[in-house]
Parts: structure tokens; sequence; C-alpha cells
């Protein structure tokens, strides 16, 4: 064993609703346990859109907030939106 190996210690490439990295250790492959388990749906970001709060993906869609909120397997896709200039809007 390498003693280095030990202070290595990657951290989950996951990323917080907050928009910040997170920096949980990883438990599951390139993810922390919280994020292994967002992992195999899809990630959501909280983002401001039309001045509301959605959850959006990485690729802007914009989910159903009440199914998201309540844990629903597949959360219906409402709609996408893009960012002009500073304001996130809906298409
Ligand atoms: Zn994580």
């Amino acid at each position: 064993m390498i003693a280095a190996k030990k202070f290595a210690t990657p951290r989950c490439v996951g990323v917080l609703t907050s928009g910040n990295a997170c920096l949980r250790k990883r438990q599951h492959g390139d993810f922390c346990a919280y994020h292994q388990k967002a992992n195999q749906q899809v990630v959501l970001h909280l983002i401001e859109v039309n001045g509301i709060l959605h959850f959006v993906d990485d690729k802007n869609m914009v989910y159903d907030s009440e199914a998201v909120v309540t844990k629903q397997p597949n959360p219906r896709v409402i709609g996408q939106c893009t960012k002009i200039g500073d304001t996130m809007v809906m298409l």
C-alpha cells in the first residue's frame, strides 16, 4: 500500500441545488451516497425561471415541481427554459 494513496480522497462530482460542487466523500463511483441516488435519474437544480423557482436539469428541461418535491419516480417535464441575459425564461 502506498502511503500517499491514503491522502487522496476524491470528492463527489455532483452539484448541490445551490449550484456549488458537492464535496462529500465518494462512496459509489464518482458520487456520494446522495448523488448516487440522484444520478440514477437526473440531477436537478433549483433555478428561478420566469421569477418562480423550478427544478431544471443540465439540458434546461423544466420539471413538474410538485412531482419532484413529492419524490415521484419520473417527474413530468413541463417545458424547456433558456438563459436570456441573467434571467432564465421558459421557452
Ligand atoms: Zn454528492
